[in-house]
């Protein structure tokens, strides 16, 4: 008989991450669980780029870390 000593630890890696928009705003999204299912999306506050839409009870919460690198109305 074999015993492996693994221990099966899952880790949620994708409850906690970055999303980098297209135009260059750095967000940190984190998921959280919700008592009902919510229809929403999100939509990135400097360029109005929908980043993710959900219809599940796992809902993302963004939040700007790092705005874009360069600005929209020099260039
Ligand atoms: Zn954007």
């Amino acid at each position: 008989m074999m015993r492996l000593g693994r221990r099966l630890q899952k880790k949620d890696v994708m409850t906690n991450g970055k999303r980098i928009c297209e135009c260059g705003a750095v967000y940190s999204r984190t998921e959280s669980v919700v008592s009902a299912r919510e229809i929403n999306n999100f939509k990135c506050a400097i360029c109005d780029a929908t980043m993710e839409s959900w219809d599940t009870d796992r809902v993302p919460t963004y939040r700007l870390i790092i705005g874009p690198l360069r600005r929209p109305d020099q260039g």
